[in-house]
């Protein structure tokens, strides 16, 4: 039977390019994919739309709890020679259990992608923990996502009004229509700098630096 795959990154990774040079490959060997996302991903509305302006509407706009194995959405998938899914971190956990049971029992390979951890530095949530369980493959998308500083990136920070944080709800979709919100990738060393020193962890850490002066 075939796999699923978690392919994950830091935003700006590259993730949405390649999902749209995979769909490029196989399409081009007249192989039928299925592109999935997320109702919530509101960024290019039914399309997924890549930095360098490469789109494609998806095959199936997925409601919040709606199931993958309902009829309707077997019979856009069940023909196809790969599933890939965009932004799985905002798919919940039973919907990560259909995908496996997709590639497991209906024998299509499931690629999925999506970021590690939300803005708070912790695990994206309940999908990405589900598939983090139960891939059968968990890579890192051949990282282009650089911190501001040139280093890797690691964290997704949020910036409200311009000012890093790390409160409020996980999910704030930069859609271009929130002109306060923003995410910057940043690597370990500037999240720890910019968005934990000097907020919610800010006296515990502000006394490490002082002792370490
Ligand atoms: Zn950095």
């Amino acid at each position: 039977m075939a796999d699923m795959i978690y392919k994950y990154s830091a935003m700006n990774g590259g993730k949405t390019l390649n999902i749209l040079q995979t769909a490029y490959s196989y399409e081009a060997n007249n192989f039928k994919v299925v592109i999935i996302k997320s109702i919530k991903d509101t960024k290019g509305k039914n399309a997924i739309i890549s930095r360098n302006g490469m789109n494609r509407v998806v095959d199936i706009l997925l409601k919040e709890n709606e199931s993958l194995l309902r009829d309707k959405n077997y019979k856009i998938y069940y023909t196809a020679k790969v599933i890939l899914v965009d932004e799985v971190d905002l798919l919940n956990a039973s919907q990560i259990r259909e995908l496996w049971t997709i590639a497991h029992l209906i024998n299509i390979p499931v690629i999925c992608y999506g970021l590690k951890s939300n803005f708070k530095g912790e695990i994206f949530g309940e999908g990405v923990a589900q598939i983090f369980a139960i891939a059968d493959i968990v890579e890192e998308v051949g990282s282009t996502s650089l911190c501001p500083c040139g280093k890797k990136a690691i964290f997704n920070a949020r910036k409200i009004n311009g000012k890093f944080t790390d409160q409020g709800p996980i999910v704030v979709i930069d859609d271009g229509t929130k002109k306060d919100v923003e995410y910057v990738p940043l690597c370990s060393d500037c999240y720890l700098k910019y968005v934990k020193i000097g907020s919610t962890e800010s006296k515990k850490l502000a006394n490490l630096v002082d002792k370490i002066k």
